[in-house]
């Protein structure tokens, strides 16, 4: 199992790219911009897409891939994610107004984006490939997840405030090698952060310091021009302890 990052920024400018993961050729973990840095034939091998929450970084991307490739694929592409997730995307993204329902295109029953709802704790296996959605604490409902492959797993927060129950997770996956962690702004905005349901450096050494394993620690959705700052403050509270996520990097399990 190999996850690339496409995207892992809290915003774009200056070749940044938000949150996206290709999982070998054809599983993406949620659809930000870094999607758009695949070629037209990658696109179109996606096969899966787990979202962990219906926010337009996380999502953006979507759209404009079906429309890319949908006609050239032979299936459906099958969108996982909370039901509530899916709902808000039929609501207020594949409604015609703001895109096309790829779920009735070309006809219901064989249409380009199928929805599968997601159970949180639930594993699903593709090949063998194991991915688990588990809690977020968010102001949107939300997930993240642990990517297992036959090596290792990788456990990725999504976009969340501080919650008991990734730490848990983190303790008790006695095979975890990374730990993907979200840290979106500096001490200096944690009212910001409080208010989004957002980790501040504060909030994520707190509750880092309190974790078992000693897994690789990558913080991710670092805001646009505050990822030096933010690294600074982290580092000085678990002196090297965590790494910046980057994007291109790849992760083997
Ligand atoms: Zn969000
Ligand atoms: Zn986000």
């Amino acid at each position: 199992m190999k996850i690339k990052v496409l995207g892992c920024s809290g915003g774009i400018g200056d070749g940044r790219h938000t949150t996206s993961f290709l999982i070998d050729d054809d599983i993406l973990v949620d659809a930000g911009t870094g999607v758009t840095r695949l070629t037209r034939e990658a696109l179109s091998k996606v096969d899966h897409v787990f979202l962990t929450h219906s926010h337009l970084d996380h999502v953006l991307s979507l759209p404009l891939l079906l429309d890319s490739v949908a006609g050239d694929r032979a299936h459906a592409l099958v969108l996982h994610a909370l039901p509530e997730v899916l709902q808000i995307l039929k609501d207020h993204l594949f409604n015609w107004s703001i895109w096309p329902d790829f779920s009735r295109i070309p006809s219901v029953e064989a249409p380009f984006l199928r929805y599968s709802p997601l159970a949180i704790g639930v594993p699903l296996r593709l090949g063998n490939r194991e991915i688990t959605a588990i809690p977020a604490n968010h102001v949107v409902p939300g997930v993240g997840y642990l990517l297992r492959g036959p090596s290792g797993s990788l456990l990725f927060s999504g976009d969340t405030a501080s919650h008991s129950a990734l730490w848990e997770l983190a303790d008790t996956t006695t095979d975890l090698k990374h730990l993907v962690v979200e840290c979106s702004f500096p001490i200096a905005q944690a009212d910001v952060a409080r208010a989004s349901k957002h980790y501040c450096p504060e909030t994520l050494a707190a509750d880092l310091a309190l974790m078992h394993p000693e897994p690789a620690v990558w913080i991710t959705h670092l805001k646009p021009g505050g990822e030096v700052g933010i690294m600074a403050e982290l580092d000085a509270l678990l002196p090297g302890r965590v790494q910046a996520l980057e994007e291109g990097m790849e992760f083997d399990l």
